[in-house]
């Protein structure tokens, strides 16, 4: 009698999870991640990758969901956060950043992002959907390179935290340089956890923040710059730009700006993306080394 081979259990990487918040953490005055516990389940992930999360399922959403949808004349669909948590740490986590409304600029108030900042206790329950997207790790990172350099700003740097943990954590043969741009000192994410992974690491993390409000950037350390990402600034910590595989992640001019901008005729300005992209180009990293996620 022949024996049947041991089926392999699969792993679906695109499906429904019921999660619960274990913790919620507020990072900053409109910024809170949302620690998520899954049970049981098998969660097969790469840094870098996103969930969505469907705005229906909140009752407290519900008339106004209701309403935008009659204003925009279509359903509201789910929106993307990427996962602030490695593959190897118990909990999921996202990182949320509330959108602003701003009379006269943003067409409708934001659906979403308010209630998951601000009105998302412990012990809620909810459905995700995961793990997908185009923006991870690569699994022959060493063979590559050497150097990662992180081009981040605002929430845009959620991803690149879990692909930095998770490459510190398993030892790569890699270093890191951020380049995390922001308004304030207090508008950065993370700010104290990536500071003690700096220091568990110095050999292999360097930290350097572009902050473009803050009225004394420099006092708050030696990497500390005013003004925005720019190509001197990468050209400044990236000692061989064109070896390094660069991650660059942060706000890009939405549809709906484009949109505005051909119904108005009014000229639009590049946003976080579209300015440092043209400056990584500019230093000398080929296309072919460079990742891209947009949130807009
Ligand atoms: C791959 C990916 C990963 C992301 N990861 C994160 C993350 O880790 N953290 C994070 O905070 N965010 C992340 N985002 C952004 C996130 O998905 C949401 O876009 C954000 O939270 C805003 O959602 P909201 O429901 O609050 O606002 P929305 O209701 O989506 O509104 C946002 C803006 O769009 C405009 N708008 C919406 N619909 C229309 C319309 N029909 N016509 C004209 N204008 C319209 C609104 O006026 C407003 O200015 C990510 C996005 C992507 C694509």
């Amino acid at each position: 009698m022949s024996e049947t081979p041991p089926v392999k259990k699969k792993t679906k990487r695109i499906k429904k999870l019921e999660v619960m918040v274990a913790e919620t953490i507020r990072e900053t005055h409109d910024t809170t991640t949302l620690l998520l516990f899954s049970g049981n389940d098998i969660l097969d992930y790469k840094p870098g990758h996103f969930c969505t999360i469907d705005p229906h399922q909140f009752d407290g959403l519900e008339r106004w969901g209701r309403f935008l949808e009659y204003q925009k004349g279509k359903k509201e669909k789910p929106r993307a956060y990427s996962l602030a948590s490695s593959p190897h740490e118990k909990y999921l986590a996202v990182t949320i950043k509330e959108e602003r409304y701003i009379p006269g600029k943003t067409k409708y108030p934001p659906l979403l992002s308010p209630i998951l900042v601000r009105r998302i206790p412990r012990g809620t329950r909810m459905e995700i959907t995961g793990f997908t997207g185009p923006y991870y790790l690569p699994d022959d990172i060493e063979s590559r390179t050497d150097h990662i350099v992180h081009i981040c700003a605002g929430s845009g740097f959620v991803p690149n935290w879990s692909i930095i943990k998770y490459a510190l954590h398993k030892n790569l043969n890699v270093r890191h340089t951020l380049i995390y741009g922001n308004r304030s000192w207090e508008d950065v994410i993370y700010r104290h956890a990536l500071e003690d992974l700096r220091s568990e690491h110095p050999d292999k993390l360097k930290v350097v923040h572009a902050l473009s409000r803050e009225p004394d950037a420099e006092s708050h350390g030696p990497h500390v710059h005013a003004g925005r990402v720019n190509a001197e600034l990468i050209n400044k910590y990236v000692e061989d730009p064109s070896a390094a595989e660069v991650f660059a992640c942060g706000p890009a001019l939405s549809k709906w700006d484009k949109l505005q901008a051909k119904e108005t005729g009014e000229e639009l300005t590049p946003r976080f993306m579209e300015s440092v992209v043209a400056a990584i180009e500019s230093v000398g990293v080929p296309k072919k080394r460079l990742h891209l996620e947009s949130y807009g």
